[in-house]
């Protein structure tokens, strides 16, 4: 740690930020925490102050108070009309993030002696894994590691007799991603870290047992943890637990046994109504298709570039390449930045670049994005 730590750039730090202070914002690629709608920000904004009439400031608001509840049930029910989730689901919010969700998972569910399925598709994916044999037994039902986890393996076996199937739909660092849930045998109920692709795509949630995400990405600030879970399996969860680290303790008190992320849950709800506003899922996928394909069709064409994850598993959320030269990788993400496009470096297990595109993220920056690439490419001769 430094002595003294670093100073926060002031607003004074951007002089249109004054005037107009959306034009001081850049095109802004991280992985996460990553951009938001500024339709959003805009509104999180007035209610720093006030919460429509109330005098009293979102953070400010007890959660047990009319306007706090308010919020609150907004929230649940604008998530399950996005998602057509059915009353045989609870939807949580949770703190502890994704990470906390490898260890809840298998803490609720596996006892010692029986096995659970993890499909090995990252770095998250083995994270996830490496929870789980606390408790019980992993079965690595496939893995994509020999190939630095460039792509997603084909349709695989299932075993009858795990508990449920862990995967992650979308591999964040290596920037892949599943087209369909993978297959599950028996009574394997299926078990999604669904944190950088939740709600980019139409979502059949009656497939799934559980779905978890950390905010950060798709649907708001860090620190609320979105877990959507059949209540059967609310049920079915080991009893012998801490308190907070049982799903029941959050389904039975609406995610308010202690005092939730109130913040949090205000921004989501907020991104909620913005994903209704475009058009919900579907058009949500439309849009993410489209912006994806601007950069890998370039990345397609490019003579300098090329993208690292295997044409069928590409991801459209996080979008992964390299030059093949780590010198003109380092020289092309130090013109961007200066360039005004923030966050392209790459995840230091893959090297290279990573563009973060997520719901939020506009179409227009991919395509600037794009010239930017070309007139680098240009000058590379
Ligand atoms: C970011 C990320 C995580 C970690 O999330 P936290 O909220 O920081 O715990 C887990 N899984 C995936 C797929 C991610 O992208």
């Amino acid at each position: 740690m430094p002595e003294k730590p670093p100073a926060i750039p002031k607003i004074s730090h951007f002089a249109a930020f004054k005037k107009d202070h959306m034009t001081a914002r850049i095109y802004n690629f991280s992985a996460g925490p990553a951009v938001m709608p500024e339709s959003v920000l805009l509104e999180a904004k007035e209610a720093l102050l006030s919460l429509g009439d109330t005098g009293i400031g979102i953070m400010e608001h007890s959660h047990r108070g009319k306007a706090f509840m308010a919020v609150y049930e907004q929230a649940v029910v604008r998530c399950r009309e996005i998602a057509g989730i059915s009353s045989d689901f609870e939807v949580l919010f949770l703190q502890g993030g994704a990470s906390l969700q490898f260890g809840m998972v298998p803490m609720n569910f596996l006892a010692a002696g029986q096995t659970a399925d993890y499909l090995i598709t990252g770095v998250w994916s083995e994270k996830a894994r490496d929870e789980a044999v606390r408790f019980g037994q992993v079965r690595e039902v496939c893995s994509s590691k020999d190939k630095n986890f460039s792509y997603i393996p084909g349709q695989q076996t299932p075993s009858a007799n795990s508990v449920y199937t862990h995967f992650t739909s979308n591999n964040t660092i290596f920037g892949t991603q599943f087209k369909t849930e993978p297959a599950t045998a028996g009574s394997s109920f299926l078990v999604c870290d669904a944190s950088s692709d939740i709600f980019s795509r139409p979502i059949d949630v009656s497939k799934y047992g559980l779905i978890y995400g950390g905010g950060q990405k798709n649907l708001g600030p860090a620190g609320v943890t979105l877990v959507i879970i059949r209540k059967d399996l609310v049920e079915k969860g080991n009893k012998n637990l801490p308190t907070m680290l049982q799903y029941r303790t959050h389904a039975k008190n609406e995610s308010m046994f202690n005092t939730p992320p109130t913040f949090g849950i205000y921004v989501m709800n907020l991104v909620f109504q913005w994903i209704l506003d475009q058009g919900g899922l579907a058009a949500m996928a439309t849009k993410n298709e489209a912006k994806a394909k601007v950069l890998y069709d370039y990345l397609d064409k490019s003579k300098l570039f090329q993208a690292t994850a295997a044409a069928d598993s590409r991801s459209l959320m996080n979008v992964t390449f390299v030059t093949g030269n780590e010198t003109i990788d380092n020289q092309f993400i130090s013109e961007a930045t200066k360039a005004g496009f923030d966050g392209l470096k790459g995840h230091r297990s893959v090297g290279g670049m990573r563009a973060s595109i997520y719901n939020a993220f506009p179409h227009e920056g991919v395509v600037e994005l794009v010239k930017f690439m070309q007139a680098f490419e240009a000058k590379q001769v």
